[in-house]
């Protein structure tokens, strides 16, 4: 595989399971050097960072959650400290909706509270303590991992979309203000893709099996994704072949938004 990425830091949030791991592997493989994030999951993160070492590649655990600024900061700085270079944030950590259903009139306000501070407000703490040092160096790429549900609304998923769309508009409002230091910030909005959380979901459905067929039906190209799905169309958007690109939301959702029909039950 192309090397794009010999000699540059990259850290990937949530890298423990899923995208995330996904993400970091193939980076690694480009030959970055790759923190490693997680909360929790260290048993998944200890894997991702084999992956990384088996594939001749180098990396870090980092153990933060996301949502504490504290502990951000230290992720940050300790990272910038044993790689010289610092270029990419991947902001991946994600929840789920933590009621179910989760509607407006029925959510609490905690859990409310919680799927925002680790989907909107980790992507921007952690988007934070990297910019101090991508605007000194003048240089730097972020890439929010939204969904397609921060482009449309699905039901019973209030507090989810709400996040994932603030992370859409994030990304816009950062591109604006960071341009000029040549740092560019990008979405990517996943349709369905195979992971732990995606098997969550599937879990809550009246019949699973069912469900993930319906799922697989709603993608133009009638399947659910797969994480390396997402991790090249990332590493694409902090390569070099993607200079003009910023503040773009992408959706990697085999066509899925593409299709504006949907059934009213
Ligand atoms: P996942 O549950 O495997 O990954 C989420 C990761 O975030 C986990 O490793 C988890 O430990 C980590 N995390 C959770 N809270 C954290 C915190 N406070 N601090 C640091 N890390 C924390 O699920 P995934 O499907 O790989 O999701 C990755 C991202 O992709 C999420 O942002 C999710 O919303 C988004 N996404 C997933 C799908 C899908 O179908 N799988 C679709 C659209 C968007």
């Amino acid at each position: 595989m192309e090397k794009r990425f010999a000699g540059k830091g990259v850290l990937v949030t949530g890298a423990g399971s899923g995208i995330g791991r996904a993400i970091a592997v193939r980076f690694a493989r480009e030959g970055a050097r790759v923190g490693v994030n997680y909360h929790r999951n260290s048993g998944g993160a200890k894997k991702t960072l084999e992956m990384i070492v088996s594939g001749g590649g180098e990396g870090m655990l980092l153990p933060a959650d996301i949502s504490q600024s504290d502990a951000v900061e230290g992720m940050v700085e300790a990272l910038a400290a044993r790689f010289s270079s610092l270029d990419v944030l991947v902001n991946n950590s994600g929840i789920g909706s933590a009621t179910s259903p989760d509607r407006v009139h029925e959510i609490s306000e905690e859990d409310w509270d919680r799927v925002m501070a680790v989907n909107l407000k980790g992507c921007m703490l952690t988007s934070k303590a990297v910019l101090k040092y991508f605007m000194k160096q003048r240089s730097g790429s972020i890439i929010n991992i939204s969904s397609i549900r921060g482009l449309l609304g699905n039901p019973v998923l209030a507090s989810y979309c709400a996040s994932k769309g603030g992370e859409v508009t994030l990304t816009k409002e950062m591109a604006l203000d960071y341009a000029s230091f040549g740092i560019r910030v990008n979405c990517i909005c996943p349709g369905f893709i195979d992971t732990e959380m995606f098997q969550v979901y599937l879990s809550k459905q009246e019949d699973p099996q069912a469900a993930r067929d319906t799922f697989s039906k709603m993608a133009l190209l009638v399947r659910i994704g797969r994480p390396e799905e997402i991790a090249s169309v990332c590493a694409f958007l902090a390569s070099d072949a993607a200079s003009f690109i910023t503040g773009v939301a992408l959706a990697v959702d085999g066509g899925y938004t593409a299709n504006g029909v949907r059934e009213i039950k």
